[in-house]
């Protein structure tokens, strides 16, 4: 057990037999939650059109919070006022929220990096602001989630100066320690630490072993998913996941794409998030079994199908079965000019995503993970092994299952 509170339990329920894939039960604040598992974004206390309520029937039990958004809006006493962002956004489930330092750096082009924190320019009326980690850990105190994570420094993988990159992760380090000792709340929120050193993996290395030291009650593996070769991305998460606890959670931020997601789970991680499903909604793309579809292109005028033929989600569930019955060729139709169009698929893509890792899951718990690789990947290429992303199958056979083999 760990020396520090914790307001969490992990509760071990399966490992793959082949990879290095984990089932777990995640027992939080607001409800258990199954691992592993995927966690749409929500960003001002609401994923873009959808309600709360629509939100839960997706079967989602933990969202994503954006700590920087919430922190300009409504703000710090307005959420102490209210008592936190479950009651703000009525949400009796799991939240999650980041440390709002990525969104600085990412979002605004004059943030600065010292060690005494983020620096940047209000975007309101641009004057100076610092973000500190024990600024970042009074907001998310206020926020109330479920899951926090510490301010890191980061740095973009893509980056060339090894220097700055071994800076940012000893920084990292030294950041958590004030997190940790700025955490109010530790009987009832999570802190998570961020793993960082960039593609290196020594340096990734050093960073497991001094952030484990720490024994916060979850880990996250941070600064991937930035156009880095998905070849070096498997290796950094793979790397990562054979030095961590097997008792603590392991989230990859910022992850992904269905293969990706899947893809990493094998590689021994458990818990990962994306703006991409309601994004890519918005373009008219549905996430299938059989891929991205863009229900937008003309083919899908007259086409009275669901997005997913059996797909269980609101959206595509007939009205006999309590469901809107919604076809492709009304998404085709309002998707250009409706918002409810994007909406819809939203609803569907979160759903995708939410039952792709779950049916993963029990895939896992009953030692057939390797089989369901094998037949997800054949179904999303059509059968068309020459097609398989080689990154995809080299990361796999690293862990013991070879995709270009014949299923057995
Ligand atoms: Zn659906």
């Amino acid at each position: 057990m760990g020396l520090r509170p914790s307001a969490l339990t992990f509760d071990f329920i399966a490992k793959c037999s082949t990879t290095k894939a984990r089932a777990a039960t995640l027992h939080l604040p607001h409800g258990p939650v199954q691992l592993p598992m995927f966690m749409p974004v929500a960003t001002q206390a609401s994923l873009k059109g959808l309600s709360p309520k629509q939100l839960e029937e997706t079967s989602c039990r933990l969202c994503l919070n954006n700590t920087y958004h919430l922190g300009l809006k409504p703000g710090q006493a307005t959420l102490d006022a209210i008592g936190g962002a479950h009651k703000l956004q009525s949400w009796p489930h799991n939240i999650l929220t980041d440390s709002g330092g990525f969104q600085m750096v990412s979002l605004l082009k004059l943030a600065k990096v010292t060690e005494e924190g983020v620096r940047f320019l209000s975007p309101h009326d641009g004057t100076p602001m610092l973000l500190t980690p024990e600024h970042s850990i009074s907001l998310q105190n206020s926020i109330g989630s479920d899951i926090i994570m510490q301010l890191d420094d980061v740095i973009a993988t893509t980056s060339p100066d090894l220097t700055r990159i071994r800076e940012a992760m000893h920084r990292s380090v030294r950041w958590l320690d004030r997190c940790i000792a700025a955490h109010k709340k530790p009987e009832s929120q999570n802190l998570f630490c961020i793993i960082q050193g960039g593609l290196d993996l020594d340096l990734r290395r050093e960073c497991c072993k001094e952030m484990v030291n720490r024994d916060t009650p979850g880990i996250a593996i941070g600064g991937l998913s930035g156009g880095e070769a998905k070849a070096e991305y498997c290796k950094v998460v793979n790397t990562c996941t054979g030095l961590l606890p097997d008792h603590k959670p392991r989230y990859v931020m910022g992850v992904g794409y269905p293969e990706d997601i899947l893809v990493s789970i094998a590689l021994g991680a458990d818990m990962f998030d994306c703006v991409w499903p309601t994004r890519t909604a918005r373009f008219g793309n549905a996430i299938t079994n059989t891929g991205t579809h863009n229900l937008k292109n003309a083919a899908y005028a007259y086409d009275f199908g669901p997005a997913e033929e059996d797909c269980e989600c609101m959206c595509c569930r007939k009205p006999e079965n309590g469901g809107l019955g919604i076809t492709r060729a009304y998404i085709h139709h309002t998707a250009a000019k409706e918002t409810a169009g994007a909406h819809l698929l939203s609803i569907h893509n979160v759903h995708y995503l939410l039952d792709m890792v779950r049916r993963a899951r029990e895939a896992i718990v009953e030692q057939r993970y390797p089989e369901f690789l094998h037949r997800h990947f054949d179904r999303l290429y059509a059968g068309d092994k020459s097609k398989y992303p080689h990154w995809a199958v080299d990361a796999l056979k690293g862990v013991g299952v070879d995709l270009m083999s014949p299923q057995h």
